[in-house]
């Protein structure tokens, strides 16, 4: 469904991502781990095209990424992306937020943007809060609303750049489980995460980034329990 094909990308005189293959099936849920800096959320942002690359093709769902214009704005359509700090309009209820983007990109009419709204809430367990604004929410709340307005969209695939990061320990779970649900549901889904308790429950692979490079991928089992390459085994030090 995503495939990344020697995708070469510089900042100035960083080699930021290096002959990048990365290819991600229907279904699949794929979790990118390495250190600070590696280019992870580098590589989420240039699957939709937020960040440009010089060399090499990506594509989802067999179209290739065009540079700009109206074809870009749909395959971004089909890519969601849930960041670390939750993004959602502070002026809008949280049925807004959610409505937005089917109202204004997809053209749906409103009654029926609510009402798949309101599904995909309850969904991730915010159901009785619509009508609130996102000040009014607490921080694993505001990123399952983040969550269900991607979800809104009906994307092919989702990308998530550290998504429990930035919130307090007790709210981590509560995003966490929309996550692995969404996963049991099929979602194709790219993970940028170092919490390991979803890696195991949820995905099919691990890959390992390491300098811009793709240096190992395993189901989660073997990464976690034997990693193979010398970075990966110190990097795994660090963390576990
Ligand atoms: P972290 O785990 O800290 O989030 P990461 O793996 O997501 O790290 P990236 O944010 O992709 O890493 O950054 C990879 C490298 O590219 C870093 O050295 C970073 O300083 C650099 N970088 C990122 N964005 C830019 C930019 N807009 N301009 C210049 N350099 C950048
Ligand atoms: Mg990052």
């Amino acid at each position: 469904l995503v495939v990344m094909r020697d995708v070469n990308k510089h900042f100035g005189d960083l080699h930021v991502l290096q002959d990048i293959n990365l290819e991600v099936d229907k279904g699949e849920v794929v979790i990118l781990i390495g250190p600070s800096g590696s280019g992870k959320s580098t590589l989420c942002r240039t699957i939709n095209r937020l960040e440009t690359f010089e060399s090499g093709s990506i594509s989802i769902d067999g179209k290739e990424l065009p540079e700009e214009g109206k074809e870009l704005a749909a395959l971004r359509a089909d890519v969601g992306m849930v960041f670390q700090s939750f993004n959602l309009f502070a002026h809008k209820t949280i049925l807004e937020n959610v409505t937005l983007g089917p109202i204004k990109v997809r053209g749906t009419k409103k009654a029926d943007a609510e009402k798949r709204a309101r599904e995909l809430l309850d969904r991730v367990g915010i159901g009785h809060q619509a009508e609130k604004y996102p000040a009014q929410l607490s921080g694993g709340q505001q990123q399952r609303v983040a969550i269900a307005r991607s979800l809104a969209m009906d994307p092919k695939v989702m990308l998530f750049d550290e998504p429990t990061s930035a919130l307090d320990p007790e709210m981590i779970n509560e995003v966490l489980d929309v996550m692995v649900e969404l996963a049991k549901s099929g979602m194709t889904m790219i993970v940028v995460t170092h919490e390991m308790g979803f890696a195991r429950k949820a995905a099919n692979r691990v890959v390992f980034l390491s300098d811009g490079q793709i240096v190992e991928q395993a189901t989660p089992e073997e990464f976690f329990t034997n990693p193979t390459s010398d970075r990966a085994k110190d990097f795994l030090g660090k963390i576990l």
